[in-house]
């Protein structure tokens, strides 16, 4: 966004931002095992070709700190961090409905003023650590796995308690578990994972890819979730049982989102067709656990497949097998309290000398939510959204002129590859302002009748899915007291690409606009 409004608008811009790097999820998510679960070749930016021709990946999935280094990569190669105030943490910015600007504070005790406020604030920045009762009291280490230190943590002959089972847990256990003395998992809601099958990529792929990655960001643009996936034009109960086993099983074998993102079309939206996906995950548990009690409590039947953030995972089913790894399902024996030595459940203490808590973030509305936006007469964006998040498109609030949300609740966001989903928005942004400069538009607004149809719309096509079914972020289920509501939107990358570019060509159909 930045190199968008500086080098092809031509507007002065600056970047605030809470870490001392570039990075964002990259930056701040330095746990053991954490990787992308999108295959590299398009986890990238894609609008400079000659970027993606000189930058090589190294693995299907990379690395954290090799995302991280192609993140600083970008920002040298484009010179981006004159303009970026790191350690710079916005905690409010109001609009000014007489100058029609923004003034924007941050708690380091900057104050600016802007035409426009385009909130990049990320839907996964803002981490979740419950209230644990006597946590203060603990005498050990406690980490977050979303804001873990830069020097990294040494397991060696440590007891840890990790608490949290969720995508970035089924990452790091397996590698705690390799250099603890002793790991206690915590589990409060078990997870369907499947094989992420990572490695390195064969050079002759990458030339292929390379030679073809204009038709690859094509296919990629207008695909439903932002991956070369597609669904199986087929209902998984049309299928045969043999049909079904091979073609499960060649998903398996290829591993990644394959089994979640290229499954038989009906899968998310019909229980019957779902439970047979999820009997086949399930069968694979047991294979692998050899314990059949504690596989049992490893397998998930409170809610249907695909409904929670799929978890790629490497080895964390027979991490379980090791004798040094102990799964503790508080379901059973709820957490009472962390003690001086550890965690305390209603039957036993566990002593641990470090505790990881795996447990997510306030997704999507959080890091938004967390800034005092105040927009016409005062209004605070956390109070219009007290009942959920409303929206136009995900990019806009009636009542918050010239304001921008990059991957805000209501588009395809965490439902759909980040980077294809956040390079659309900047084009979108960027074609707004240039069509508002062309014009000498002073504001920009959302209609607040369009913003309810999208709303309507966003919560439409959840329920007409199994995805509302579930108690997952996406709903903001693991945030005690947030309005339970269907935050992305399902309607598809390319469909949604579409609707927002229809609304362009229509002269930004349901915004008001004001010299
Ligand atoms: C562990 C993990 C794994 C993931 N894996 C994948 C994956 O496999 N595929 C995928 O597509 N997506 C994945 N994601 C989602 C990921 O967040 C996006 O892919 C992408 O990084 C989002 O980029 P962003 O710039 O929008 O947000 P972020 O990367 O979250 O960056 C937002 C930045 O805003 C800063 N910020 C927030 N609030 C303020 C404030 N008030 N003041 C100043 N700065 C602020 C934050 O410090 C942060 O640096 C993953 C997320 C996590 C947490």
């Amino acid at each position: 966004m930045l190199h968008s409004l500086r080098d092809k608008l031509g507007l002065s811009a600056r970047v605030y931002e809470t870490g001392n790097g570039v990075g964002g999820t990259w930056y701040w998510n330095r746990y053991p095992g954490a990787r992308c679960d999108t295959d590299s070749y398009i986890y990238c930016y894609t609008f400079d070709k000659q970027l993606l021709q000189e930058w090589e990946w190294t693995e299907r999935y990379p690395e954290q700190p090799e995302i991280l280094r192609y993140l600083n990569h970008v920002a040298d190669r484009f010179d981006l961090r004159k303009d970026i105030r790191f350690n710079a943490c916005v905690t409010e910015a109001s609009f000014d409905e007489k100058a029609n600007r923004w003034t924007i504070l941050t708690a380091e005790g900057d104050v600016v003023t802007a035409k426009y406020f385009i909130a990049a604030v990320g839907c996964l920045s803002s981490s979740n650590l419950p209230k644990f009762k006597g946590l203060e009291t603990y005498k050990g280490k406690h980490y977050h796995t979303g804001q873990w230190p830069h020097g990294g943590i040494d397991f060696t002959a440590k007891r840890v308690g990790i608490i949290g089972t969720g995508a970035s847990a089924v990452q790091a256990i397996p590698e705690i578990a390799q250099q603890a003395k002793h790991l206690t998992v915590f589990q409060r809601t078990p997870n369907f994972c499947v094989p992420a099958r990572n490695g390195k990529i064969d050079p002759a792929v990458v030339n292929t890819r390379k030679a073809d990655y204009d038709a690859i960001c094509e296919r990629v643009r207008n695909s439903y979730f932002g991956y070369e996936l597609s669904f199986i034009e087929k209902s998984a109960l049309e299928a045969s049982p043999e049909e079904r086993e091979r073609v499960f099983n060649e998903m398996w074998d290829q591993g990644g989102f394959n089994f979640w993102l290229a499954n038989y079309q009906d899968m998310l939206f019909n229980k019957e067709a779902n439970e047979v996906c999820a009997e086949f995950l399930r069968r694979k548990i047991r294979e692998t656990v050899k314990d059949p009690v504690l596989a049992e409590k490893l397998i998930p039947k409170t809610y249907p497949y695909g409904t929670k953030r799929q978890p790629l995972d490497t080895n964390y089913f027979e991490t379980f097998n090791k004798p040094n790894v102990l799964l503790v399902d508080v379901n059973e024996t709820p957490i009472e309290e962390i003690t001086p030595k550890g965690i305390r459940t209603s039957d036993r203490e566990y002593e641990c000398d470090i505790i990881v808590f795996a447990t997510g973030f306030d997704a999507m509305t959080g890091p938004l939510t967390k800034i005092n936006i105040r927009g016409r007469g005062g209004q605070l964006l956390s109070q219009k959204w007290s009942d959920g998040p409303h929206s136009y498109l995900g990019v806009a609030v009636a009542g918050f002129p010239n304001m921008f949300t990059i991957t805000g609740p209501g588009s395809p966001s965490v439902l759909s590859n980040m980077p294809v989903s956040i390079e659309q928005h900047v084009e979108w942004i960027t074609g707004c302002l240039e069509h508002m400069r062309k014009h000498g538009i002073a504001t920009m607004e959302a209609r607040a009748d369009a913003e309810m149809q999208w709303t309507e719309h966003v919560a439409e096509l959840a329920n007409a899915s199994l995805l509302p079914t579930a108690n997952s972020w996406y709903l903001g289920a693991n945030i005690p007291g947030k309005p339970r509501v269907f935050m992305p939107y399902l309607g598809g990358v390319g469909p949604y690409r579409q609707k927002c570019d229809d609304i362009a060509a229509k002269g930004y159909e349901g915004f008001t606009f004001a010299a």
